[in-house]
């Protein structure tokens, strides 16, 4: 519809354009964007008829209009809201209006109407139609000045600087307008300083500088380009000739609203096993000295086992080093592991234990930096990219895993909702209002909201894609349910532990079979829980993990005491991280129930408090065909307390679990001496909830 070919224009001396080329086809928004004194007022006014060019060729609707006065511009269709508005203060908004229309000598009727128009799609001018223009808002002057543009049902409607010293909030109510003209039909021509905004206004789009075409193409492949990207945000540098190219043209005081987070990577830099390898013994050979130096506990137990900070010189070392285990950790409460100076440490978090000290880590800057960068890898792995909305409903607080899930999620760029754990109704709520396309939380809480979709039938209404689970073993059947009545969404098992940062130390890639660990943040042996030696490639053992860059409570071969093994080879989905089975139990008898740890000895501590009740005890784990987790507890009566006291030491057994952990327990009391006896340990954790395969 408007070609601008070879256009040069001079003020004076001064040449403000060189031969520029543009197009806009009829229907299109086109936008030409540039920075202040980039030559687009020049441009327009030469499209106008105000300016002469002094070169090249301007032809609409295939006719030459090189040279043409306003007045017949308007008269071909074009129609301008020009830069500052330019509204007649002292008139009323009305008659504004009316002025839009004089040049076109309509009847009285045919203005009425098209006023009636304007009125629609501008609401608030029809509000304030007595209003005298010079009293009305920013906003609502803009809008009166595209409306009256408007008037003359214009062929090409040419808006200049729309959001110029506008908030961001009438700015996103403009451009709205903007969009519904632009699906109207109408052709416009958007000459904006705000790239971001005008390239996701438009079909294609010019940018201009210092006179001259730098670029043009599809809005949406701009709005994309990193080259772009990089001018728009970045700052001109030897490493970055592209901005400075781009900067010397005047564009990089345009500003995206959003960096640009699919250009980002998280992934690892090494490239082979021999580089990971390398990697990680020049991260142990610095924890060792890091801790030694740092930690007056870990040189006492270093010391003890006759290690010094030079002792690591191949991985077999590694071996050779003490464990640390979860005790170190309560023992050195309030702060364990410590190995810097407390003004280094800028966080801390706890596990959740019920028994006990509670383990309290430290973290410095860079470890949280580091979390956060793994935690958005576990995020890319599992394809959630800038434009998912993470609905996050794990604890937040002082536990880890909000905040992992948080950072990660920020750091991507994706859009968070942090509900935190529970609160059925307030997630269902939002999956729906806010279509959150990712959902995290516990597998248990996962199966439960799966369950209550269903039960609302909103499964079709929701627009989850990803669900992100950690914290619980799952079964292939469970998954498969939470997966069903979430309307198909894809499940990633989440590892991790407080110890080791938090949640996000591993997940599951899209091939749904193993975790992927960060093997550049931490070394993982799979260990014989029993004779502590390394079992084979591909057999189940204990997790034990050191860290390789953690700075304020380091781990040295901290046993985990979680089940799982190394799956050996490369993973079809092509990433060259390491990996393991998803978790598959512990080696110490810690119950997770309901994503709640739970200790037996803290069991016979509150069985011992009640008088009446024998020492001995069972506890058996089930799960319901609802996927609800169960727990009953089968303790015996004291020898010689009557079988009629039952009713009331079951009731004092429930009570005093609930209060202490928090759980509700389902009690059986049985005769003295009716449980098995073991001259061995005895089995007392019977956990029956996971009847098929985990991996
Ligand atoms: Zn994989």
């Amino acid at each position: 519809m408007l070609k601008i070919e070879n256009l040069t224009a001079h003020y004076g001396a001064a040449q403000a354009l060189f031969g520029v080329d543009l197009d806009v086809g009829k229907g299109e928004t086109v936008a030409l964007v540039g920075a202040n004194g980039a030559g687009k007022s020049t441009l327009l006014k030469c499209l106008m008829g105000l300016v002469k060019p002094s070169g090249g060729r301007i032809t609409l609707n295939e006719n030459d209009v090189t040279n043409s006065s306003p007045a017949k511009m308007v008269r071909l269709g074009l129609a301008l809201s020009p830069e500052g508005r330019e509204v007649f203060g002292e008139l009323s908004v009305f008659e504004n209006l009316q002025l839009g229309a004089i040049p076109l000598k309509l009847s009285k009727g045919e203005e009425a109407a098209r006023i009636e128009e304007v009125f629609v799609r501008f609401p608030k001018l029809r509000e304030r139609h007595k209003q005298l223009a010079g009293t009305l808002s920013g906003g609502e002057q803009q809008m009166l000045a595209m409306g009256r543009a408007l008037m003359a049902k214009p062929a090409l409607l040419l808006l200049d600087e729309p959001s110029l010293g506008l908030a961001p909030l009438i700015t996103d109510e403009i451009f709205a307008i903007v969009h519904q003209l632009s699906r109207a039909g109408t052709t416009i021509l958007l000459v904006e300083q705000n790239a971001a905004r005008a390239l996701s206004a438009s079909d294609k789009a010019y940018l201009l500088a210092n006179g001259k075409m730098v670029e043009q193409g599809k809005s949406s492949e701009l709005l994309n380009d990193p080259i772009l990207r990089a001018a728009f945000l970045g700052a001109a540098s030897e490493e970055n000739p592209a901005a400075s190219r781009l900067g010397a043209a005047g564009l990089t005081n345009i500003r995206l609203e959003k960096p640009d987070m699919t250009q980002q990577n998280f992934m690892p830099a090494f490239s082979s096993e021999e580089e990971l390898k390398a990697h990680q013994l020049a991260g142990l050979k610095w924890t060792l000295r890091h801790a030694y130096e740092g930690s007056a506990d870990y040189r006492e137990k270093l010391d003890d086992a006759g290690i010094t900070p030079d002792s690591i010189e191949s991985f077999d070392d590694l071996r050779r080093l003490p464990f640390t285990t979860a005790d170190d950790l309560r023992d050195g409460y309030p702060f364990p592991l410590r190995s810097v100076p407390f003004e280094q440490i800028v966080r801390i978090h706890a596990s959740s234990g019920t028994t006990g000290k509670r383990k309290v880590l430290g973290y410095t800057q860079k470890d949280l930096d580091d979390w956060t960068d793994f935690f958005a890898r576990c995020y890319q792995m599992a394809g959630v990219t800038p434009l998912d909305r993470v609905q996050v409903a794990v604890g937040y607080g002082v536990w880890t895993a909000g905040m992992g899930f948080q950072l990660g999620c920020e750091k991507i760029g994706a859009l968070a909702v942090p509900v935190g754990p529970g609160n059925i109704d307030m997630q269902i709520q939002f999956l729906l209002d806010f279509q959150s396309t990712v959902f995290c939380s516990t597998a248990s809480m996962a199966l439960l909201m799966a369950e209550e979709i269903h039960k609302r039938g909103v499964a079709d209404k929701i627009a989850v894609k990803k669900i992100i689970y950690g914290s619980e073993r799952s079964s292939r059947s469970m998954r498969k349910k939470i997966s069903e009545l979430f309307g198909g969404a894809e499940l990633y098992d989440i590892t991790g532990l407080t110890e080791l940062y938090g949640p996000g130390t591993g997940i599951e890639c899209s091939e749904h079979d193993c975790i992927h660990y960060w093997g550049d943040y931490y070394i993982l042996e799979i260990l014989d829980p029993d004779t502590l030696q390394p079992v084979p490639d591909g057999e189940w053992g204990e997790m034990v993990v050191t860290t390789l860059c953690k700075e304020a409570a380091p781990l040295i071969r901290y046993r985990t005491r979680d089940i799982t093994r190394i799956i050996p080879g490369r993973c079809a989905c092509g990433s060259i991280l390491p990996r393991h089975s998803r978790i598959k139990g512990r080696s110490d008898d810690t119950i997770k129930f309901r994503g709640v740890n739970i200790y037996p000895s803290s069991i016979d501590t509150i069985l011992s408090a009640v008088p009446g009740v024998g020492s001995e005890y069972q506890i058996h784990l089930s799960r319901d065909d609802a996927g609800r987790d169960h727990m009953r507890l089968v303790a015996e009566r004291a020898e010689g307390v009557a079988a009629g006291r039952a009713n009331e030491l079951i009731h004092e057994i429930h009570h005093q679990l609930k209060k202490q952990l928090l759980v509700s327990v389902d009690v059986e009391l049985v005769d003295y001496a009716s449980l098995p006896r073991s001259e061995k340990k005895s089995q007392r954790v019977f956990d029956n909830r996971i009847q098929d395969e985990i991996v």
